[in-house]
């Protein structure tokens, strides 16, 4: 089902006519109300009225996340405070914090497409929604509170954390449907199965949106065989809105959908800023064209994805990006070849008796690089024989060797000694740059 079958099955001849008249609005309003856009605009020498196609977008300049904070908090609002009716924060996981603001119709539009994302998950009216991202200046939990009201589905805004009451409202309640992070599922999992549950069988769950964090499809096949429910990927930042800017759908399970009449994506080379064609890899950018308090201009999101074009057998028409394999950010350069999480995920889950809690170590010894793998293992592989322990052990170091090319250290540890995360999982100490 399509929540919005008019705008999300748009040709793209419609569809593109409609982001110009938008986009020509949006770059009038951030030029007359924005000192920092106008600033910007003169200095590349573009107006508002250069904009003449799509093509144009091109003309203008990028916005960066340190933009943001330069402006902290509210300098890159485009309408008065008086007309903002709410502001989030990004839950800064990379550095200061930065501030949002919506209007009353922004948080219109954000209720449509967070309609719209869980109908991509096959969640409707009827579902009890148990939401469990963070309520709070985390864009989650409100964003998707407002989109569950909005199909009519009951929402329990249970919000993260306490986690063995969340599984004893998951037991009592029946929820069909479940919102969070991909690590906090499976931490709800790992704390039903303590109590003494079957997720698969206990509950009622059979749908669910898992993002603000990235995962691996091996993940995604593991979680939805614990809880026996159907997974899609969901897609958002606090800067271009919160979570709504795509969606996977249930039809196709690949890449996610971008709502294109609310955001024009682009794909950039990250070392020059040059915009790559659809299929290659990049860095993802995004402009806002219907947001009124807080529109941004190709900002450069620093997420690593693709976009492809050809149709989804859903019916959308909008195009998917591929799953992102984690933000640049968080790409470790280890001896010179780059690796993200995701990619050490991927081999791990596929690794018997290896559970999915993992934390990756980064440090120098001398000039060095050293990768350190720590991650569990299920309770009768660690109080087996050490020299299984050390067998697999060794399994883990080829295997990531051989898939990824990086040799690194595996140290397996006991059932349950990773920190769980109530919201975004920290897989990543640094200790190079501390
Ligand atoms: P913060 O920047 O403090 O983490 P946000 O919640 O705004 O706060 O984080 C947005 C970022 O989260 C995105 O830029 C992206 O890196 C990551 N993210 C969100 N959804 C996904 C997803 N489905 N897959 C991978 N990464 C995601
Ligand atoms: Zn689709």
């Amino acid at each position: 089902m399509i929540w919005n079958e008019e705008f999300e099955t748009l040709p793209r001849e419609a569809l593109e006519a409609l982001q110009l008249k938008r986009l020509q609005a949006t770059v009038e309003r951030v030029y007359v109300n924005v000192p920092f856009y106008k600033k910007k605009f003169d200095e590349q020498g573009v107006t508002p009225a250069d904009i003449k196609s799509l093509s144009d977008l091109q003309k203008l300049p990028f916005t960066v996340k340190n933009d943001l904070r330069d402006n902290y908090p509210f300098g890159l609002f485009s309408v008065p405070m008086s007309r903002v009716v709410r502001v989030h924060g990004s839950s800064g996981t990379t550095g200061k914090p930065i501030v949002v603001g919506y209007t009353k119709r922004d948080i219109d539009t954000w209720a449509e497409l967070m309609a719209r994302t869980l109908t991509c998950a096959g969640i409707h009216r009827g579902d009890i929604v148990h939401n469990a991202y963070g309520y709070g200046l985390f864009t989650g939990g409100l964003g998707a509170h407002y989109g569950a009201e909005k199909i009519g589905a009951s929402v329990i805004p249970i919000s993260g954390g306490n986690t063995k009451r969340q599984i004893t409202i998951m037991k009592d309640f029946a929820p069909t449907a479940i919102t969070c992070t991909p690590s906090y599922l499976l931490h709800l999992a790992d704390v039903a199965k303590d109590m003494g549950f079957d997720p698969a069988v206990d509950f009622n769950i059979r749908a669910g949106c898992f993002g603000a964090e990235p995962w691996s499809e091996k993940m995604r096949d593991q979680l939805e065989k614990i809880f026996n429910l159907d997974a899609v990927d969901i897609y958002g930042l606090t800067e271009v809105i919160g979570p709504g800017v795509s969606s996977g759908c249930l039809e196709a399970k690949s890449g996610l959908h971008v709502f294109e009449d609310h955001f024009i994506p682009e794909i950039i080379d990250p070392e020059t800023g040059e915009v790559l064609p659809d299929g290659e890899k990049g860095e993802l950018v995004f402009t806002s064209i219907t947001k009124e308090a807080f529109p941004v201009i190709r900002y450069r999101t620093r997420d690593i994805t693709s976009l492809n074009p050809t149709p989804c057998v859903c019916g959308r028409t909008f195009k998917r990006m591929e799953r992102i394999t984690g933000r640049s950010d968080d790409m470790l350069i280890i001896r010179g070849v780059n690796v993200f999480p995701s990619q050490i995920e991927s081999v791990l889950m596929d690794i018997e008796g290896i559970e999915p809690h993992y934390q990756l170590i980064v440090d120098r010894e001398g000039t060095l690089d050293t990768l350190e793998v720590r991650v569990e293992v299920n309770e009768k592989i660690f109080s087996d024989e050490v020299k299984q322990l050390e067998s697999l052990e060794r399994k883990v170091t080829n295997d990531i060797k051989e898939t990824i090319g990086t040799t690194c250290r595996c140290k397996l540890v006991e059932p349950k000694s990773i920190p769980r995360s109530e919201g975004k999982a920290q897989r990543v100490i640094d200790k190079r740059s501390i």
